[in-house]
């Protein structure tokens, strides 16, 4: 017998090929995610700049020490390619199962552009999002057809909010016979902003007086500013997230009832406040009563957003092996945990 043969025999399935389009903050830290999986395998990661594929597995550690001296893993030797339309080209060449996008949602239509590309491009798949905003959830969604007749499925807002703490809702519903109330407050702490610039922006876009595409168009140095303001804090209430139309989609409360808002310190990796969510809602039997689901303190915002992030995809390769294409939300599915 040969091994693939034996794995056959053993029912052992071969790790799913996973290729990470943005290597970010969140980008590089799902490639450390992967690193510790068996399940997995590591085998493309893309930039603004360019991108690397080796269907043998990316070396973690090198992609992320030229990404950090170069700025691209379009340097790599001799894997990487330098290409300013690197997700285009890599969909050409690369045999993936399943991409996590952790590209920035700026403009608020990026992603679904990419979603758009892969549709044309005739690739079959799961794609995974940690997108963060109502309306480009909304968005994705009314490409539900598209994304079916390509062969394709999609698993949206599947970070850690919206994400784990939307499915925890979705969980914590189960208890109650009618919801009244999502209550969604997150802390988050990183050393400095440079290391999850598209996160801040994002976020300072929330802020009222600003809007995605003026965040977008702001400098480092205008970020900077602002952040000494603030003193590198920023407070965000009532934020447009898309915990809410999930929530909705999935049949468990109506988006106004869904709130989210938190506070991000950019200068000091401990979190501001404990990320929970609440959910009160009316039993049976008429009482009033409160889930409280409370993320641990040290678990990093990477750990929290990677983590379900490769759940979903494993949930979404099911799928698809199923012949079960088109969008999913992270309230509808359970993620499936990767060894
Ligand atoms: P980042 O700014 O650190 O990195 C972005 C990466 O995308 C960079 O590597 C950049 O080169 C690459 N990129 C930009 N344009 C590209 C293009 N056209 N083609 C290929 N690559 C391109 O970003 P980040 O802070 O890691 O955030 C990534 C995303 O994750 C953001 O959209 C953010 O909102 C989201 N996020 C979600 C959650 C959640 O809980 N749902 C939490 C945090 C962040």
């Amino acid at each position: 017998m040969n091994s693939e043969q034996i794995k056959n025999s053993l029912n052992i399935s071969p790790a799913i090929r996973v290729g990470v389009l943005g290597f970010g903050g969140l980008g590089q830290a799902a490639a450390k995610v992967v690193a510790g999986k068996r399940e997995m395998i590591l085998v493309a990661a893309a930039d603004q700049k360019g991108y690397a594929y080796a269907a043998e597995g990316l070396n973690t550690e090198t992609s992320i020490a030229i990404y950090q001296s170069q700025g691209s893993v379009g340097y790599l030797e001799p894997i990487g390619t330098l290409t300013n339309q690197s997700i285009q080209d890599l969909i050409e060449i690369a045999e993936v199962d399943g991409y996590f996008l952790a590209l920035p949602n700026l403009p608020n239509d990026f992603i679904p552009n990419v979603a758009k590309e892969f549709i044309k491009s005739g690739w079959r798949g799961v794609l995974v999002d940690a997108i963060k905003r109502t309306t480009a959830v909304e968005q994705l969604l009314a490409m539900k057809k598209e994304l079916q007749a390509a062969g394709i499925t999609y698993m949206t807002g599947c970070g850690a909010t919206p994400g784990l703490l939307t499915a925890a809702a979705a969980l914590a519903a189960q208890s109650y016979a009618e919801i009244h109330q999502v209550e969604i407050t997150f802390g988050v702490g990183i050393a400095n902003w440079e290391a999850y610039r598209a996160t801040v922006r994002e976020d300072i876009g929330h802020m009222p007086g600003y809007t995605v595409e003026a965040a977008r168009a702001m400098t480092d140095a205008e970020v900077e500013a602002l952040l000494d303001k603030t003193n590198g804090v920023l407070t965000l209430t009532n934020m447009e997230h898309a915990d809410d139309v999930m929530l909705e989609v999935a049949g468990i409360v109506g988006r106004d009832r869904v709130t989210v808002g938190g506070v991000v310190d950019t200068r000091n990796p401990k979190k501001p406040l404990s990320t929970n969510v609440k959910v009160t809602g009316r039993t049976f039997e008429g009482k009033i009563s409160t889930h409280t689901f409370t993320l641990g303190d040290e678990t990093s915002m990477a750990a929290n957003v990677c983590g379900p992030a490769f759940g979903y995809l494993k949930a979404g390769r099911q799928l698809h092996q199923r012949g079960i294409y088109g969008i999913f939300t992270a309230a509808e599915i359970m993620p499936q945990f990767v060894r």
